[in-house]
């Protein structure tokens, strides 16, 4: 960034922390930060053109890189509390950065996040944004930890991302609330941070979805050593994905749709009241869909009949 660099730190990124465990934010070699407990780490990557269209709005991109890595926390139970950020640019635009910057501090104020560090560094436009936060011992949510005959659940809805990154990638520039709903999962997903943190001590497995239903209870049922069966007629449908689309396409994009950022978690059956009871506070429901069973691989019923899914891969924003 030449000469600019450090006047693009303190304009954009430079901001007061009120976290008092931050001992040394930005402005040194590195920061340093007090820690009370396991420390729970997770980073990840945004690459114009791949993850994301070059034309994409700044607030967007900042917005979304936080998101990731908010979600990946609160699949572990962990709080989120610093982060870092490495960006590459080819040039500093203060109108891309305003808009980054305030998207991504938009996200860090309401989940307590301070941004302790970072690069600038010039070429293709690529986002790193590193997460830091606190666990609870003996209390981290992992995929490893289901059983057989634990009930599996979904929190909120599934498939809406994906089918509002349709509706974007079709053009379709209808207003109405149903279709900003959707494509607003897709722009600004909520992570589902106090919901996972509730979870702890009640869910023996937990994963976020990202990558979409299928591929990440495959991910759960890998590390747990078992399979899962799946009822897609209870996959929770928002009404505005139910309104915008046919049923079999709705399941479809809650099977395999990513992006959600939505948690997926297990439990003993005897838990179901403990678990409607933690998440009352957050306002969000969880649902159960289906069960751990020993056979390996996920299966999906519907009607009570196995139903193979017209499409097992996640649709790319590009
Ligand atoms: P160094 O060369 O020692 O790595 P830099 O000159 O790159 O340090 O950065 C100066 C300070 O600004 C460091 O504290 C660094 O963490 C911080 N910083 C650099 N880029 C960013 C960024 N994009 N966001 C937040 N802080 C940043
Ligand atoms: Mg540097």
């Amino acid at each position: 960034m030449g000469q600019d660099e450090f006047q693009v730190i303190s304009k954009y990124f430079q901001r007061s922390t009120e976290d008092s465990a931050v001992l040394l934010g930005i402005g040194d070699d590195a920061a340093v930060v007090e820690v009370a407990g396991p420390m729970v780490v997770t980073t990840d990557t945004m690459v114009s053109g791949v993850h994301f269209p070059s034309e994409t709005s700044g607030d967007v991109v900042g917005y979304r890189v936080l998101a990731a890595n908010l979600s990946d926390l609160a699949a572990m139970g962990a709080e989120p509390r610093w982060c870092t950020l490495a960006l590459t640019m080819e040039n500093a635009q203060d109108e891309w950065l305003a808009k980054f910057s305030n998207g991504f501090f938009d996200l860090a104020y309401e989940y307590g996040v301070s941004l302790i560090g970072g690069d600038l560094t010039r070429g293709p436009l690529v986002v790193t944004a590193q997460l830091f936060g606190v666990g609870k011992k003996d209390h981290l949510l992992t995929r490893s930890g289901g059983n057989v005959d634990d009930q599996i659940y979904v929190t909120g809805s599934l498939g809406d991302s994906v089918a509002g990154l349709s509706l974007i990638n079709k053009g379709i520039a209808d207003a109405s609330d149903r279709h900003q709903v959707l494509k607003n999962r897709f722009l600004r997903p909520t992570p589902r941070v106090s919901e996972g943190i509730a979870m702890r001590g009640i869910a023996n497995a937990a994963i976020d979805i990202s990558d979409g239903l299928l591929a990440d209870l495959g991910h759960i049922c890998q590390a747990s050593g078992c399979g899962a069966v799946i009822d897609v007629e209870r996959l929770p449908l928002s009404e505005e994905l139910r309104t915008l689309f046919s049923l079999e396409e709705a399941q479809n994009f809650a099977i395999c749709g990513g992006e959600d950022y939505e948690l997926c978690f297990t439990a003993s059956p005897d838990d179901e009241p403990a678990i409607k009871k933690c998440l009352e506070p957050s306002g969000t429901k969880a649902y159960p869909i289906g069960q751990l069973v020993k056979q390996p691989g996920v299966v999906c019923h519907r009607s009570g009949k196995p139903f193979m899914p017209a499409s097992t891969g996640y649709l790319h924003f590009t």
